[in-house]
């Protein structure tokens, strides 16, 4: 079966198509500036790209061109858009409505519930529902199946995802942990426990997901228990622009101080941007949201890229020690996502000093890998280190396979 997988948000809409007889992506493509101007960029893997402009009004348009991209001209990968099987969409919130992967009805009831979780995700409900409907309505006759960031976090029992605050705002404002990078966490741990050709079942993970956004989870024999994202992507260590978790009393000093030029306060979502785009590792170091330029400049003296260097590796560590004490010990650390792939030297300084508390320790040989799913504990190590890449499309084609199969 071939599955198109779609990630829609507010300005673009990517796209692969996967054969899942192998695999393997026959085609990978991303319609960007939706709703401004529009560009293609495609991909017919061993054929060749493109990249052209295109007027792309909306979602439903974005789409049309996504069909055309792979079944017209020269860098056509199908005939006909009916040899998919089944369209596989991701989607960043489920609320309190989504545990796992559905199929979506033509009623439209879970695509209203979709868009019921947009104070949750207020960036991208509404542009996976669109994507979703847009999708529908070029192909009808295909299972299309919602597959939820949040919902591989839905196993975490109540003590670690209740918040302290009174019970009827919580409940009013659906306040609990939900956590994100669901789909990645879930995709290195199967690749993880497939790599050591252990079940998954058996084994006592942290994985640590450590990108521009950052997460951490601890998975106690396949079900995730807890995780550092918490009601939005904000909470954890902090990030790349992201100020991750902080004294939650900074908020109400900042918005019963601060001012604008023209004395009026900032709004809630002002400070929300500046929690979310304007601090992190970026706002320590003085400018530098990418782990390779913290890393250059720290290298080179820079006193406040080594601080936001050392601030990452201290959070994270600290997050990492948390839930292999919750799980009891701990058999395997997994690194993924851009810092985790492809950074040794932070991956290091994480699991630095850990060999006589916990039996973690890192091979400086083996960990000089970039990108690859790999082994890099040393021979000493009693916990397997690894380096996994993640793939969520690949993940959200394996959950849409499945549930198409089931309908
Ligand atoms: P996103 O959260 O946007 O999906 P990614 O998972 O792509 O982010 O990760 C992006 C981060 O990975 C950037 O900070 C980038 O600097 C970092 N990264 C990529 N390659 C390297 C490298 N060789 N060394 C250190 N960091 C790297």
């Amino acid at each position: 079966m071939k599955i198109l997988v779609i990630n829609a948000g507010s300005s673009s809409l990517k796209y692969q198509l996967i054969d899942m007889e192998n695999e393997a992506v026959i085609a990978r493509g991303n319609c960007d500036r939706i709703g401004i101007d529009g560009v293609l960029s495609y991909k017919a893997v061993g054929k060749g790209e493109i990249k052209r402009e295109y007027p792309f009004p909306d979602h439903t348009v974005a789409t049309r061109t996504v069909l055309e991209s792979l079944t017209t001209g020269d860098l056509a990968v199908i005939q006909d858009i009916s040899e998919i099987g089944a369209v596989g969409h991701r989607i960043v919130h489920g609320g309190n409505y989504f545990m796992e992967s559905v199929r979506v009805d033509k009623q439209g009831d879970v695509i209203s519930k979709i868009e019921a979780c947009k104070t949750l995700a207020p960036l991208h409900a509404l542009p996976n529902a669109a994507g979703i409907r847009a999708c529908m309505d070029a192909m009808p006759n295909v299972p299309h199946v919602a597959v939820f960031d949040t919902a591989f976090h839905s196993t975490i029992p109540d003590y670690a995802k209740t918040y302290a605050l009174p019970t009827d705002l919580c409940e009013k404002y659906s306040i609990k942990k939900y956590g994100a990078h669901g789909t990645s966490h879930k995709f290195v741990s199967r690749k993880a426990a497939e790599f050591l050709n252990r079940p998954v079942n058996e084994l006592k993970m942290v994985t640590l997901h450590l990108g521009n956004g950052s997460s951490i989870s601890a998975i106690d024999r396949g079900i995730c228990v807890d995780t550092s994202m918490g009601l939005t992507p904000l909470a954890g260590p902090l990030m790349g622009t992201r100020c991750g978790s902080i004294d939650p009393a900074i908020v109400t000093v900042l918005m019963d101080n601060e001012r604008h030029a023209d004395g009026t306060p900032l709004t809630g979502m002002e400070i929300n941007n500046i929690m979310n785009k304007k601090s992190g590792v970026y706002a320590v170091s003085g400018g530098y949201s990418d782990f390779r330029d913290l890393e250059a400049h720290a290298a080179g003296g820079d006193k406040r890229c080594a601080l936001a260097w050392n601030m990452f590796a201290y959070q994270c560590k600290q997050i990492m020690a948390g839930y292999i004490a919750i799980l009891g010990g701990v058999d395997t650390i997994v690194f993924t996502a851009g810092v985790g792939e492809n950074g040794p030297n932070t991956r290091a300084k994480i699991c630095d000093n850990l060999y006589d508390c916990f039996g973690i320790e890192i091979d400086p040989e083996k960990n000089d890998v970039y990108g690859k799913l790999a082994e890099i504990g040393s021979s000493r190590s009693k916990v397997h280190v690894l380096v996994v890449p993640t793939n969520e499309e690949l993940m959200i084609a394996r959950e849409t396979m499945e549930v198409a199969d089931r309908a």
